[in-house]
């Protein structure tokens, strides 16, 4: 057996594996994270490199499944669709987010057509996060339940595979779909959608919680920002939100929820309620806007404007969250703290649990043993330090010695 590629050895570091922090080293070599125990008495290789990681953490690189956009490029408006991908990607670097879906929330046909095609699925690199596919929130959605999205788009119909073609022109590059249970047909069509490899989500509906389980039967795995567009908790008709609980279903699915746990979009009682039932499930999205990384004022948002005060972003004029304005690391940090969970638990709800919700888990969201080595140096209160891609450093802010 030919025995190639350079090893490195991450050291004085406490890493995240099997759920738990250990005080362990971490040994990459050709981009894959290796198991050291097979280097050393199988290969009986040592490491050609040693890095020490300053007593850092290293957690997998962060995986988010809902951003519209950031550092003023907005995914349905921008002029250049590539480029526009191309600087949200290297923007996220810096935020440890290794891979993404960039989202499209409900917009005009030659949109669709004008920008799907557009978007390459890639790996991550020095020239920015990965990029898994698009999540495209809507149009066949409930104008009861718009939230931001423009009504004069949503469509009241839906025929599966057929009208996303009919909508979208392209749907290779589509990864996730938010759908409203109740929009004619939709509960029929998931099936075909699932076994096409699209992720199915629940959200902007006012569905009750029958349909939303009917949905859950026939693939849908995902909620779209649990609590956020949809009907309010009530006791004797718990609609969307009654799916955090619900036991697994006739496909042993397991059903996933994002929360914009920005502080923002919902009160920290209502994260606790959801992460308490169901914290396996729990999946952290930014749902971030072109404002993202800019400071406040007002700001295009597709056809329309936001206006951004602190860390909340209104539709101009109006009391609408429009989307937020927070990064990877702050939503963090803010369900840790809002819950109560453990700095394990708060890292797997932005790495592992969005990377099962895709089923790429063997590779992405997990320092595990062969998985791509896409990983992040952070402090004791998830501040970034470095971003690795394929064992490659992708950003360093400069807070530890490179050495
Ligand atoms: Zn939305």
């Amino acid at each position: 057996m030919t025995v190639t590629g350079i090893i490195y050895q991450f050291y004085n570091c406490t890493i995240l594996m099997d759920h738990k922090f250990i005080r362990e080293d971490l040994w990459v070599r050709d981009g894959v994270i290796e198991n050291p125990r097979k280097l050393f008495f199988e290969e009986h290789r040592k490491a050609d490199f040693k890095i020490d990681c300053h007593g850092c953490y290293i957690v997998p690189g962060f995986i988010d499944l809902q951003i519209n956009g950031g550092f003023s490029v907005d995914f349905s408006s921008n002029k250049d669709v590539e480029k526009g991908l191309s600087k949200v990607a290297k923007g996220l670097l810096e935020h440890g987010v290794t891979s993404f879906c960039p989202t499209l929330v409900t917009s005009p046909p030659e949109t669709y057509k004008r920008v799907l095609p557009k978007l390459r699925m890639r790996n991550g690199s020095k020239a920015g996060s990965g990029i898994l596919g698009w999540h495209l929130e809507g149009p066949f959605i409930s104008a009861k339940k718009k939230g931001a999205h423009d009504e004069q788009y949503i469509l009241a119909d839906f025929k599966g595979l057929k009208s996303m073609q009919d909508t979208f022109g392209c749907i290779e590059n589509v990864k996730i779909i938010t759908l409203a249970p109740e929009v004619p047909n939709v509960i029929e069509a998931i099936p075909e959608l699932v076994n096409k490899g699209i992720v199915v989500s629940v959200g902007h509906t006012a569905s009750h919680l029958l349909k939303a389980e009917e949905a859950v039967n026939k693939g849908a795995s995902f909620i779209t920002h649990l609590f956020n567009a949809m009907l309010p908790f009530h006791h004797r008709d718990p609609g969307v939100v009654g799916l955090l609980t619900s036991k697994k279903t006739a496909r042993e699915r397991k059903v996933y929820y994002g929360m914009i746990t920005d502080g923002i979009h919902s009160h920290p009682a209502a994260l606790r309620i959801a992460w308490r039932s169901n914290p396996k499930g729990i999946v952290l999205v930014t749902d971030a806007i072109a404002a993202m990384g800019l400071g406040p004022g007002v700001h295009p948002l597709g056809e329309q404007s936001v206006t951004i005060t602190g860390f909340s972003a209104h539709l101009t004029g109006t009391d609408v969250l429009a989307g937020s304005v927070a990064t990877m690391p702050h939503c963090i940090k803010h369900f840790h703290k809002a819950s109560g969970c453990t700095k394990e638990e708060a890292i797997e709800a932005a790495t592992l649990h969005p990377a099962q919700v895709l089923g790429i888990e063997r590779t992405k969201g997990t320092l595990a043993y062969g998985s791509d080595a896409d990983f992040v140096f952070m402090d004791d209160s998830f501040h970034i330090l470095r971003t690795y891609i394929a064992g490659e450093m992708v950003f360093c802010s400069g807070e530890i010695p490179v050495k």
